[in-house]
């Protein structure tokens, strides 16, 4: 299907709501019956009817047909957040006793719901390097009913190659789950690899703006209506009308905001690259990256998430080139127009610091909508500093 069809009619039917162009915001809980006879469908099959806004809704529906034809997948289901899409596909595929192979150092929220709370259900987890396929067929057992992927990760880009992982996945029956929040469907289809369920953090790319928290998932058709037959209504966190609407204002531009931020990220890998105050530079499409060559077969792009190491004695060094940074901000997150920074040592004791280890003068940034020459001028002046 064509990009273009998808970010511009795909699901819409303007006839139906005064020929506007951009579609309403169905503010409503609840929709009205004629006859007791469609209602009774209605409630023997929510997943394709319009009941109750808990489970379907007209503005997010509009979303969620864009969102699975970007993925190439049949259908898709958009939550309140990353965190609750990767709850509900995890939860949906794991029994009492169940075994999960993850990715070391996945998102930190999937980590707490492999160390914290699945061990309540008997259910554990091995974390392996995924950077090796043999890692995962030593690691699966008898009882391992899920593999859990991030590839690129969003703080090591650690890559998985995810067409072998699903091949050796289907053939001992597991489910294959990857969260694709940093390359978005735009830069790489996992389903089209094979993997079972897509995850994104919409948060992010989707959104652009930093003005909504949401997760999608992507799947086939049996696989989503399953999870949306039991988690997905029985924790309610399905995505409220207007912040789908507000996805749907993202995703208009979401190509636009790839192209724009690889270009620039591009210039300050390279500018960051040859400064003498820098000891490396992170990225997955830098001829250095060590899985550099399944970046360029796996990912058509790559875009705005890198790491930098900086040569800094001290951990007030790296505090004071974050805390001289006067355009480009220290925040969590990503996706966003704005460019910011996160630098490693903020998740760990100060005292704990050690120069020889370069994770410790590790820096994140994400790379926003901003000039590149208006980027460098602020890493320039703060790195002056060190
Ligand atoms: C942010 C993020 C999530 C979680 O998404 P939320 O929308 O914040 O709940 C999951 N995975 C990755 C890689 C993320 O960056």
């Amino acid at each position: 299907m064509d990009l273009s069809f998808i970010l511009n009619e795909l699901g819409e039917e303007r006839d139906q709501y005064f020929n506007a162009i951009a579609p309403p915001i169905i503010q409503t809980s609840n929709f009205a019956y004629g006859k007791v006879e469609d209602m009774r469908k209605a409630m023997a099959d929510e997943y394709d009817a319009f009941l109750y806004s808990r489970g379907n809704n007209p503005t997010v529906d509009i979303l969620c047909k864009k969102l699975a034809a970007l993925d190439g997948a049949e259908d898709c289901l958009v939550l309140n957040s990353g965190a609750a899409a990767i709850f509900a596909a995890v939860f949906a595929n794991v029994k009492s006793g169940d075994h999960i192979v993850s990715v070391k150092e996945p998102y930190s929220w999937a980590q707490k719901l492999f160390n914290d709370i699945l061990p309540r259900f008997g259910i554990t987890t091995t974390y392996i390097d995924g950077t090796d396929i043999e890692n995962f067929e030593r690691a699966i057992l008898p009882h391992t009913s899920v593999i859990y992927l991030e590839s690129p990760n969003s703080w090591t880009y650690a890559l998985q190659d995810l067409q072998a992982v699903a091949e050796l996945a289907k053939a001992e029956n597991i489910v294959t789950i990857c969260d694709n929040s940093y390359c978005t469907p735009i830069y790489q289809q996992p389903i089209k690899y094979g993997i079972d369920i897509c995850i994104q953090s919409a948060t992010k790319y989707i959104s652009g703006h930093s003005d909504t928290v949401a997760g999608v998932l992507t799947g086939s058709h049996s696989m989503l209506k399953r999870i949306f037959n039991s988690e997905y209504m029985s924790i309610g966190s399905g995505i409220q009308p207007f912040n789908a609407w507000l996805l749907l204002r993202g995703l208009r531009t979401l190509p636009v905001r790839l192209e724009r931020v690889s270009a620039t990220t591009g210039k300050i890998v390279s500018y960051l690259k040859a400064h003498p105050k820098v000891e490396s530079v992170i990225f997955p499409f830098d001829e250095s990256f060590p899985q550099y060559e399944l970046a360029r077969q796996q990912m058509t792009g790559a875009c705005g998430l890198l790491s930098f190491v900086l040569k800094a004695g001290t951990a007030q060094q790296v505090e004071l080139f974050c805390e001289s940074l006067q355009h480009i901000l220290m925040a969590v997150s990503w996706g966003g127009y704005e460019s910011l920074v996160i630098p490693k040592i903020v998740g760990m004791n100060p005292a704990d610091f050690n120069s020889n280890l370069p994770e410790h003068r590790m820096v994140r940034m994400y790379v926003g909508l901003e000039d590149a020459g208006y980027l460098v001028a602020d890493l320039e002046q703060a790195l002056e500093k060190l």
